[in-house]
């Protein structure tokens, strides 16, 4: 319990809940959520991202030449997902009026940038699926019972203007939030947009693709919560993503550290940088289905009961492997210099890393959504000033997470030995006690981790 800043009421502990884009896909899936909502009183800040489908057809509105038919077609799909909701809600000729106000306002803004495409329209639009769905979802609320206030979180979620991948100013956004959002708290639940944010000059600026977790674990921390609560489509985080294989099975208890490990290395379950507020404040992180709450889920915290070498497997889809390979290194220093200044020219952010007496081999991350090459041209000919440099693509990085790796002795065995039929394209170890990490051909990666995981969870 702590006494609220505002109005000096006592109030019961907070928690920020998250739902995704399938728990808000549509009315039933909403109803749900909002039902989670009203039983479990200390969520006082919900979190919603788009609806199911609905980024991913505002990506398309937000590339270049599209056509006029074609953008009309998008639009039009996007209006069926929210009048479906709508149908089924009270009011629904007020609701429909302000859709079709930022439908009108969307359709603009993506006819602008099928003539001249920036980065700052790209985000505009990309905001569009989250004003969307928050409005829709503070009605259901409302249905169910719930005081619920739509709250823009533009206001306080302040970033810089890198559109795209926005980069979040932690200080400002506390403040902020302490200031405008915490207040309304003490009698409304807060209904609020992940993914987007708001930079300096006022520009609607976005986090990058899944961000909504991100977004919710960022207000956990600004409002000092009790608790982060991501709902999503599966029951918890699993010993692997449960698409893969059907042995995978859910985790009761992960440390910040083995779960911060999966999110970086591909599980999609969470989006990479959403356990870095939480680690921060010590904040505990509940993964449940919104289709079935009461199966419970994964408790994240500090510290757990059990520390297993073999925890779980992740995945990371469409690598890039660069080798940059020099005479000149032997013997030579600032050598890796030259190649790290380059990349972070380019903002290229090196993942995995290993070298050879000529050679270094790295590999690069190409975070979904993302549209163009990471490696382009002008890279790879900076780097040739320099080197020689090979681009490989069509590879895939598997992650196998636990404890104490850098100190076990059975790694060859109990991983190697298990996928001796695999090309291994190259091994990462020994940097981190939580992974062992490796890149084998993309058709063969589904395999590999199945085979692992019979090998170390079944
Ligand atoms: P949301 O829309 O709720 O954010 P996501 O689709 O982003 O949901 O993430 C949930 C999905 O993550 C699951 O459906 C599952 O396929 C995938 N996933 C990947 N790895 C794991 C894992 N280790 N445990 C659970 N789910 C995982
Ligand atoms: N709607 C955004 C996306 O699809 C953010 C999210 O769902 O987390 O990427
Ligand atoms: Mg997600």
């Amino acid at each position: 319990m702590y006494f609220s800043a505002f109005g000096g009421g006592l109030m019961s502990q907070l928690t920020v809940a998250k739902f995704g884009g399938t728990s808000v896909a549509d009315h039933q899936a909403m109803l749900r959520c909002a039902n989670i909502v009203k039983n479990r009183p200390e969520t006082r800040v919900v979190v919603v991202s788009a609806s199911a489908g609905v980024t991913n057809h505002l990506v398309r509105l937000s590339q270049e030449n599209v056509s006029t038919q074609e953008r009309e077609q998008i639009i039009a799909e996007i209006k069926a997902i929210q009048v479906n909701i709508i149908e089924q809600l009270e009011q629904p000729q007020k609701l429909l009026g302000q859709i079709e106000a930022l439908l009108t306002e969307l359709a603009e803004l993506a006819s602008q940038q099928s003539m001249q495409h920036t980065g700052q329209t790209a985000d505009a639009i990309m905001s569009f699926g989250e004003q969307m769905s928050s409005l829709l979802f503070t009605q259901v609320l409302r249905s169910v019972g719930v005081d619920g206030e739509r709250f823009d979180v533009r206001d306080v979620m302040a970033t810089n203007s890198l559109y795209g991948k926005a980069v979040v100013e932690v200080d400002l956004l506390a403040t902020q939030a302490q200031q405008k959002l915490l207040p309304k708290l003490a009698d409304k639940v807060v209904v609020t947009q992940g993914f987007i944010g708001r930079d300096g000059l006022g520009n609607t600026t976005t986090l990058g693709r899944g961000g909504s977790d991100y977004s919710a674990a960022l207000l956990a921390e600004a409002l000092n919560a009790d608790n982060l609560a991501i709902w999503t489509d599966v029951v918890g985080i699993f010993t692997t993503d449960p698409r893969i294989t059907a042995q995978a099975r859910a985790i009761d208890e992960i440390s910040f550290g083995e779960a911060a490990e999966m999110a970086t290395f591909g599980a999609k379950i969470l989006h990479p940088a959403t356990l870095i507020p939480a680690m921060r404040c010590n904040i505990p992180v509940f993964v449940g289905s919104s289709k079935e709450p009461e199966r419970g889920g994964t408790r994240i915290q500090q510290t757990v009961a059990s520390n297993p070498t073999y925890r779980s497997i992740a995945l990371r889809r469409e690598q890039t492997l660069v080798t940059v390979k020099s005479p000149a290194m032997l013997h030579a220093s600032g050598f890796l210099a030259k190649v790290f200044a380059i990349l972070a020219k380019h903002e290229l952010s090196v993942d995995l890393i290993t070298t050879s007496e000529i050679s270094v081999a790295l590999t690069f991350d190409n975070p979904t959504g993302s549209t163009q090459a990471l490696i382009n041209s002008t890279v790879v000919k900076e780097l040739e000033q320099l080197c020689e440099v090979s681009v490989e693509h069509g590879l895939s990085l598997v992650a196998v997470i636990g404890n104490n790796l850098h100190q076990t002795s059975d790694l060859g065995e109990q991983i190697f030995d298990k996928v001796e039929d695999t090309v291994i394209r190259m091994i990462c170890h020994g940097a981190s006690p939580n992974n062992v990490c490796f890149l084998v051909p993309e058709q063969a990666a589904n395999g590999v981790v199945e085979k692992l995981h019979d090998t170390l969870f079944v």
